[in-house]
């Protein structure tokens, strides 16, 4: 039977926790440390799962008003330039460089770290066991929430604001000409979140999209 929409959170939360204690180990010796940003200004795109839209969205709903209103604004602006081809930071980085959502960052966000200091010309160097444990992680989150989607941060949580697919996704159904005619309309692709073995042990990462599409919709 499926898993009412809070069960799955706490779900997904579960999973989040088992993989943060499964690769303890290898995150001895790390090059990042607090105030390095690298992956919210320059690493890429940011993916995040319609599951994690929900779960940010509704801590989006919590934040005192004043936040709230700067956060869509920042969220738009990205939007908006990324259909012209401009990269931005990250609308959650705060001004003192740190993440406004920590606790619940994204996945594509939480799986980074690096063995060297990443720069524009060294990307991050990961554990290949650890990436292994990353993708064994993004394929129990699919087995969670099967019908989801995923996409850039900003336009899975635009689209979680508009009614018709909110419904859609919230009822289980899985309808991806809808979301191939809101991507189309925003010149994006969104995907149905699935994950290839072939990335997973790659050893290293350019923070780009995590989840590749069997069902691509543009
Ligand atoms: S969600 Fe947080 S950790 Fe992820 S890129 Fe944005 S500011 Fe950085």
């Amino acid at each position: 039977m499926e898993l009412s929409r809070s069960r799955q959170q706490l779900a997904h939360q579960e999973i989040v926790a088992a993989f943060e204690a499964d690769t303890l180990e290898y995150k001895s010796g790390v090059a990042c440390k607090k105030g390095c940003v690298f992956c919210c200004t320059d690493a890429g795109a940011i993916d995040i799962t319609t599951l994690e839209g929900v779960i940010i969205r509704s801590r989006i709903e919590s934040l005192p008003r004043p936040r709230k209103v700067a956060l869509i604004k920042a969220l738009a602006k990205d939007r908006s330039r990324r259909e012209k081809g401009q990269v931005m930071t990250c609308p959650f980085l705060l001004k003192n460089k740190s993440c406004m959502i920590y606790d619940i960052r994204p996945f594509s966000c939480r799986r980074i770290y690096s063995l060297n200091t990443c720069d524009r010309n060294s990307p991050p160097t990961l554990n290949r066991n650890y990436m292994a444990k990353a993708g064994q992680t993004i394929a129990d989150f699919q087995k969670l929430d099967d019908n989801g989607y995923s996409g850039h941060i900003s336009y899975i949580l635009h689209m979680l604001e508009a009614p018709k697919f909110l419904s859609i996704y919230l009822a289980g159904e899985f309808k991806p000409e809808e979301i191939a005619a809101f991507g189309k309309s925003h010149k994006i692709a969104i995907h149905r979140f699935i994950h290839t073995s072939k990335k997973q042990n790659s050893g290293s990462s350019d923070n780009s999209n995590i989840f590749e599409s069997e069902n691509q919709c543009k």
